[in-house]
């Protein structure tokens, strides 16, 4: 039999039943065939995660659709980049496209393996490497435990394509070559454990050593790493790696740009382009993607980073105070104006304006608007003289311009003169390789300034915190984090699912909850009756034998687990009154909750 219909067998023999319309394997836990017990996964196991999907030409890894590229393809890759770009960007570049895929695969892992310790589950996942076809990854050495954010790995592997690939066209190497592989481990580690997390390859079969070996650590327990960081920095300004090092008790939790994907990279470096002129740049991406971070970002990069940086929120300032606001009031031009004082135009002389939302302004505000940028100068109201100002600006938007263009309700001039420079920033369920990196990030940040000592967070908390889609993108994420540094005991209690979800309820902030599948929802969804995890829930359920008693039961105590006794918390999480579940808690035999 050939390999590769050995590892895949049952699978390409199975795909005519796979559903039409979602062929994505299902997930859950591995039962025994015979005992009906959930068994420990092997390779086997593994293996039957890649599906291929003839009609359509898919092949799906798990929840991921994959596809399978000659090697010879990415070392050709690797030689082009290596001479358009030199080693070091050649070297960035491969870093955080394995960072990305590392990222990824353990969302996989954690999901495969939910019965395993977490210790566990990492090595389960690593093996996807192997079943990669990129390397056998084995380990010599690996201290892990999560909610202590106790981390240190050693890993070796023999079989390298990218020394394969390196060695015949550029000979011996004075540095380690495995970039994709470290940009992986650093990725998938990073991810596992929602700390960030440094590899940095030791030995490598490239510089002449018999095998390739990694070292991984937090990447605050290393010393002169700079060489190891650089890589999976985009750029030089988004240096998410560097500032934990210098962030001191009073720094502020958002220093600057968080992310290593490729939607944050692309970004990253439409702004270092633009930054160098004094063209108008509109962000454009939904709410709480972080546009304002990019706009003091890029007044920060440039030419002007020395004057003033004024932001105003356009959504934010009434109807008929935004002349005043923007331009400036002269003495006596209404009733109450007791003194003269410039708008925020003349406060941004010399620096950047930034006018976020700026879909929001009235056709008369646009058309003043309008005639400021033209004209390079603002009249103040209640006066009749002009005054030149210098700025560079910047706006955003949530709201489709083009649409409010042909609605009416935005000024086609207007759009062109601001969509010079469009930077998309996408929003964070589609950036997932960037969120361990901001869970850390924010709650380093808050536990500083709630003078809290958390050390990590339980390994479902950091499970569930990577597969949520966030509507409300960073900032939701941020508001999360504080919230649970907040509600969490600290000390050495890592934070748990209670104190994520724990707030109260209001209108703007509904109370999230975890469903019964396992994800993340608003308190006012349903459960997903179609999603793969919740079918393969209910076939375990039946294919269990599990009475609905016992069930209620389990979930019960489960709930008072997690919520380490507090019966509150504990209903909370199922979603029923306290008094309830106090009574049933009594009286198991009771009616059902
Ligand atoms: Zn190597």
């Amino acid at each position: 039999m050939d390999p590769l219909e050995r590892a895949v067998g049952r699978d390409l023999a199975a795909t005519p039943a796979v559903a039409k319309d979602d062929p994505r394997p299902r997930t859950g836990r591995l039962i025994d065939d015979d005992t009906h017990e959930a068994k420990s996964p092997d390779i086997g196991d593994l293996a039957s995660r890649l599906r291929f999907y003839l009609p359509d030409g898919h092949i799906w890894l798990d929840t991921q659709r994959v596809a399978l590229i000659h090697l010879s393809t990415l070392n050709a890759l690797r030689y082009e980049l290596i001479d358009a770009l030199g080693l070091r960007e050649a070297r960035g570049f491969l870093t955080r496209m394995g960072y990305a895929s590392g990222s990824r695969d353990a969302a996989v892992a954690r999901k495969l393996y939910p019965q395993g310790t977490a210790r566990e589950a990492f090595l389960f996942g690593l093996r996807l490497r192997t079943l990669q076809g990129v390397a056998v990854v084995d380990p010599v050495r690996l201290d892990l435990d999560i909610p202590t954010g106790r981390f240190l790995a050693e890993f070796v592997w023999r079989e390298s394509f990218e020394v394969d690939g390196h060695l015949p066209v550029y000979g011996l190497s004075h540095s380690p070559v495995c970039w994709m592989q470290v940009g992986y481990l650093c990725g998938y580690a990073s991810s596992f454990t929602g700390r960030t997390i440094l590899f940095r390859e030791v030995e490598c079969r490239s510089s002449g050593s018999r095998i390739c070996k990694v070292i991984g650590k937090p990447v605050e327990e290393w010393h002169g790493a700079e060489d190891d960081i650089e890589p999976l920095q985009p750029e030089a300004f988004a240096n998410r790696f560097a500032d934990r090092a210098k962030a001191s008790p009073s720094a502020a939790v958002v220093p600057g740009l968080v992310g290593a994907s490729s939607g944050f990279v692309a970004a990253c470096h439409l702004l270092k382009k633009v930054a160098k002129t004094d063209a108008t740049v509109l962000f454009l991406g939904e709410t709480g993607v972080g546009k304002e971070v990019f706009a003091r970002t890029l007044h920060d990069i440039s030419r002007r980073a020395g004057k003033p940086f004024v932001a105003i929120n356009c959504a934010a300032i009434p109807e008929n105070l935004v002349e005043a606001e923007l331009f400036g009031v002269d003495r006596g031009a209404y009733t109450g104006a007791t003194e003269s004082r410039p708008g925020r135009f003349e406060r941004a002389n010399g620096g950047t304006l930034f006018l976020d939302e700026i879909g929001t302004l009235s056709l008369t505000a646009q058309t003043k608007l309008l005639r400021a940028i033209q004209q390079r100068e603002v009249e103040r109201v209640g006066s009749t003289s002009a005054r030149p100002v210098d700025i560079r600006l910047v706006a955003a938007t949530n709201v489709e311009l083009k649409e409010a263009v042909k609605a009416g309700t935005f000024r086609e001039d207007l759009f062109y003169r601001l969509n010079i420079f469009p930077i998309v920033i996408p929003p964070l369920r589609d950036r997932r390789a960037d969120i361990p990196l901001l869970i850390d990030h924010f709650l380093r940040g808050f536990c500083r300034r709630h003078g809290k000592d958390i050390k990590g967070f339980t390994e479902r908390a950091v499970s569930v915190l990577y597969e949520y889609d966030y509507p409300g993108n960073i900032r939701e994420l941020e508001n999360i984090i504080e919230r649970a540094v907040i509600m969490a005991e600290g000390g050495d209690q890592p934070i748990d699912l209670c104190d994520l979800f724990a707030g109260e309820t209001t209108p703007a902030d509904p109370m999230l909850r975890i469903g019964r599948s396992g994800n993340l929802e608003r308190k006012d969804e349903g459960v997903d009756h179609d999603s793969p995890v919740f079918s393969a829930f209910l076939d375990q359920l039946l294919a269990g034998k599990i009475s609905l008693e016992d069930m209620e039961e389990g979930l019960m105590r489960e709930a008072v687990n997690r919520s380490r006794g507090n019966l509150s918390r504990a209903a909370r999480l199922l979603g029923v009154t306290r008094p309830k579940l106090a009574y049933k808690l009594k009286n198991p035999k009771g009616p059902p909750l």
